[in-house]
């Protein structure tokens, strides 16, 4: 017998989880989007997919690595589907706690068997970003294989897949309640009628607060400010940019600019300029970054990149992240059964959308919850005290 499950949210998390879901043959799967697929937080990320990273702890090393196989695999398999560009990333390391890191993540990009090197040699590094000013580095390491991506079409890449494989993909449905007897999952409510559903997935990033309201949970998760200005160099960049990362900030190209962003591990969740609880139905799509994020950043290119101060700003935004106290996401069952989160992806959700995606997917066809479901429940944070003190203890120092 078939599996009635609907996927509230079609950003990259739900697009993804829509996709590994539509492999199954007894699956009858329904995506629910209020707008269009990719245009939430997804249209406003980076979508970097560096191999050289802190963001993601290397004890998820195998859902970078599974994230970049896949989406290469795409890319290859249907050249321009992901909008993958290979421009390599350079993670400069300021301090010894941050290169040990990269030096490991060195080790562990070789040993997947991509290219990455780690450079004490300043010579070297300037090779690649001659502009930089490299006084206090301890070095840098480089991988010329990995690069970013498009989320939103990617987003759109695995919908029209999912669709393919005979997904229901509804856009421009807003789910407004989910029903239950008991406590367990009967369907959702929409603007476009009611579906009788078996399970439901939340994948609606930033909103899953108000969803989750609908069965009568209260979320930990808070939204931070990812605030993103795109700079127009006023001489031009006469070298090939690529994504460049420092513990504090990062920055890619954009065409023939320059998108540059804060770290999101280095928010702080008790600070209410970094974080709080917002609608992210007021977010306008350009705009609204605030005066701290621009001395933020001027003081940063100031001591490592001063170059880029000569920049005019062509476009900005901000978006909100969704973040859990430990900044890693919520995934699988909760105490209302046949109500199933994938939410909190934080400022990693392209990195981490095809795990979720495959093992939120078994886990609702099969009842297997794989290892990364087991680390991520929802009943980790019975006590949040203590959650965010352990994610306080193992955060590098920024
Ligand atoms: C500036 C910025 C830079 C980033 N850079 C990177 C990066 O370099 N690498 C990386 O891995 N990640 C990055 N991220 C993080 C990444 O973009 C997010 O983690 C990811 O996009 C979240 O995807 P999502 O599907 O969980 O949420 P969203 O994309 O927000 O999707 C949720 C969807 O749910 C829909 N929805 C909400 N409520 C309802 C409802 N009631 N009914 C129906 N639909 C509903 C919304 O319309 C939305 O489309 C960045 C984020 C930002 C903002």
């Amino acid at each position: 017998m078939s599996k009635k499950i609907g996927v509230i949210g079609g950003g990259i998390v739900g697009s993804s989880i829509a996709y590994f879901l539509s492999r199954y043959d007894d699956a009858e799967v329904t995506l629910f989007e209020k707008a269009t697929i990719g245009s939430g937080t997804t249209a406003k990320s980076a979508a970097t997919f560096c191999l050289i990273d802190d963001s993601v702890a290397h004890e998820f090393w195998s859902v970078r690595l599974f994230g970049f196989k896949f989406y290469t695999g795409l890319e290859q398999d249907e050249p321009g589907s992901t909008g993958f560009e290979k421009t390599g990333t350079l993670t400069v390391a300021p301090y010894k706690d941050y290169e040990m890191y990269v030096q490991q993540a060195v080790d562990l990009t070789v040993a997947s068997g991509y290219r990455a090197e780690y450079w004490r040699d300043h010579a070297k590094i300037l090779e690649v970003i001659p502009d930089l000013n490299l006084d206090g580095a301890l070095g840098a390491g480089w991988c010329p294989d990995d690069g970013f991506f498009d989320a939103t079409m990617l987003a759109n890449t695995l919908v029209r897949r999912a669709r393919g494989a005979g997904a229901n993909v509804m856009t421009g449905t807003k789910v407004e309640d989910i029903t239950t007897r008991g406590d367990k999952v009967t369907g959702v409510v929409t603007d476009k009628g009611d579906f009788a559903l078996d399970a439901v997935i939340d994948a609606t990033g930033p909103w899953a607060r108000t969803t989750a309201g609908y069965v009568g949970l209260e979320l930990p998760l808070w939204h931070t400010k990812a605030e993103v200005f795109i700079l127009v160099p006023a001489a031009g960049l006469e070298y090939p940019f690529p994504i460049l990362k420092y513990p504090r900030f990062y920055a890619r190209k954009d065409k023939d600019n320059i998108f540059i962003c804060k770290a999101h591990m280095t928010m702080d969740l008790s600070d209410t300029t970094h974080a709080g609880i917002w609608d992210p139905d007021d977010l306008p799509m350009t705009g609204g970054t605030d005066a701290y994020f621009w001395e933020f950043l001027t003081g940063e290119l100031f001591e490592v990149y001063p170059r880029l101060l000569e920049s005019s700003i062509g476009n900005e935004w901000v978006g909100y992240r969704a973040e859990p106290p430990d900044f890693l996401p919520i995934l699988g069952d909760t105490p209302v059964e046949g109500y199933m989160l994938a939410a909190g992806a934080g400022g990693n959700g392209v990195i981490e959308a095809p795990t979720i995606g495959r093992d939120m997917a078994r886990f609702a066809m099969t009842g297997e919850k794989s290892w990364y479901l087991e680390r991520l429940p929802l009943s980790r944070f019975s006590d949040v005290g203590k959650v965010v003190a352990e994610a306080q203890a193992t955060k590098l120092q920024r």
